[in-house]
C-alpha cells in the first residue's frame, strides 16, 4: 500500500483575514463579505477527507514551521524581517497592496512553507511515497523580495532548495493553479537544475508575466515553460496541454524529485479564473504527474495546496488530487452531473493551440 502523508494543523482552518469583499476591504458601496482567501476552504477539504474515510489511508502529521534561515535560500533577508515587522504591527500588505496580513500572518507563512519541507523531507527519507501538504498562505506569487496576490514565501521554492541542499539535483515543479507562477519562475529562472512549468489562464495574472517564450535564463534555456491557456479551455484542452507539452517535458529533464504547485482555481464556479476544469479533470492531470514521478522519481512526489476560492467545489477537487496520491478509491463529485457533456471535450480549435505551442516549444528544443 502507498504512503502517503498529509500535514495538516488546525491553524490552516481558523487563519481569517475578516469580512472583505473578494479581495478588497468593505468600504462605500462594497458590504462586508468573506475574503476569497478565507479559512472555510481548507476546513471543509479536512472534514471531506475525515467523512469520506480518507483519512484512514493517509498518515496526517502536523508540520514544522521553516526558519526564517530556510526562507532566505530564496528571499531576501530584508523581506523576511519586513514580513515579520508586518505582523508584529498587527496589521499590514505582503506586497501588491491586497495580500492582507494580521498578527498570526508571519507564522502561518511559516509555518505553510514548513509544511511542504515536511513533506520533502519525509519523501526524501523514505517515510513516505509521496505527500500532500496543506498550508496557509500559498506562495507562487511571492519571489524573492515581495509578497504577491494572497502569497507571503514562496513555499514550494524554499521546499526545492531544501531539496537542493540535500543533494537533489534535478527537481521539477508543476504548477496547476490557474494563475501564473511568476514567483516560482524568477526564483529559478537561471537554474538549469530546476525544471519550472506553468499551465494557466492566458491574460489573467499577473497580466505582465507567464508568456510562452519566456523559456528560462543564460545556462537554463528550457527549464522553463509557460503554458497559458484561453478562457473556457475545460478538461480536454487541459488534458490535451498535459499530454503534449507537459509529460514530454517532464521526460526530457527526467527529474529525481517531482513538486506540484497544487491550485485548482481553474475549476468551474471559481471567482478567480475561467479555465473551467472538473475535479475529474484534476484527477487524470494528477494521474499523468503521479506516472512521470514513477518513471523518473522513484514515486517521489509531493503536492502543496495554493489556490482555489470557491469554498464549496474547490475542495471536492483537492479532495481528488489526495485521492490520487493514497491510490484510495475515488469519491463521487456531487456536481458530476452538471459538468458532464460536451462542454469538457477537446474542440478542434483548442488541439489547434495547443498543436501550435507544442510545435515552437519542439523547435526550440532543437536549437
Ligand atoms: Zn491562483
Amino acid at each position: 500500500m502507498t504512503a502517503t502523508t498529509l500535514t495538516w494543523s488546525d491553524r490552516f482552518g481558523q487563519h481569517d483575514m475578516g469580512d472583505w469583499a473578494i479581495y478588497i476591504p468593505p468600504t462605500g458601496l462594497v458590504e462586508p463579505d468573506l475574503h476569497l482567501d478565507n479559512p472555510k476552504r481548507t476546513a471543509r477539504l479536512r472534514l471531506l477527507i475525515a467523512k469520506t474515510g480518507l483519512e484512514e489511508r493517509l498518515d496526517t502529521v502536523v508540520p514544522r514551521a521553516a526558519t526564517p534561515a530556510e526562507i532566505e535560500a530564496v528571499h531576501s533577508a530584508e523581506h523576511v524581517a519586513r514580513m515579520a515587522a508586518v505582523s508584529e504591527a498587527g496589521w499590514g500588505d505582503a506586497g501588491g497592496g491586497f495580500t492582507p496580513m494580521n498578527g498570526d500572518s508571519y507564522e502561518l507563512a511559516l509555518l505553510s512553507a514548513g509544511s511542504v519541507l515536511t513533506c520533502v523531507e519525509r519523501v526524501l527519507g523514505g517515510e513516505a511515497d509521496n505527500a500532500y501538504a496543506i498550508g496557509r498562505r500559498s506562495g507562487h506569487h511571492a519571489s524573492r523580495d515581495t509578497g504577491y496576490g494572497f502569497c507571503i514565501f514562496n513555499n514550494v521554492a524554499v521546499a526545492a532548495a531544501a531539496a537542493q541542499r540535500a543533494g537533489i539535483e534535478r527537481i521539477a515543479i508543476v504548477d496547476v493553479d490557474a494563475h501564473h507562477g511568476n514567483g516560482t519562475e524568477a526564483i529559478f529562472y537561471d537554474d538549469p537544475g530546476v525544471l519550472t512549468i506553468s499551465l494557466h489562464e492566458d491574460r489573467m495574472f499577473p497580466l505582465e508575466t507567464g508568456a510562452a517564450g519566456d523559456r528560462g535564463g543564460a545556462g537554463a534555456e528550457g527549464a522553463n515553460l509557460n503554458i497559458p491557456l484561453p478562457a473556457g479551455t475545460g478538461d480536454g484542452g487541459y488534458l490535451y496541454a498535459f499530454e503534449q507539452l507537459v509529460i514530454p517535458a517532464l521526460d526530457r529533464f527526467e527529474p529525481e524529485l517531482l513538486l506540484v504547485v497544487a491550485g485548482v482555481d481553474g475549476a468551474m464556479y471559481d471567482p478567480l479564473s475561467n479555465l473551467a476544469l472538473t475535479a475529474a479533470g484534476y484527477a487524470a492531470a494528477a494521474e499523468q504527474l503521479l506516472a512521470v514521478a514513477e518513471r523518473h522519481c522513484g514515486g517521489r512526489v509531493v503536492f502543496e495546496q495554493e489556490g482555489g476560492y470557491s469554498h464549496v467545489y474547490a475542495p471536492f477537487c483537492w479532495l481528488k488530487l489526495i485521492e490520487v496520491l493514497a491510490a484510495a478509491p475515488r469519491s463521487e463529485d456531487p456536481f458530476a452531473d452538471f459538468l458532464g457533456g460536451g462542454f469538457n471535450e477537446l474542440a478542434p480549435h483548442q488541439r489547434e493551440l495547443v498543436d501550435d505551442l507544442a510545435y515552437a516549444t519542439h523547435k526550440e528544443n532543437q536549437r
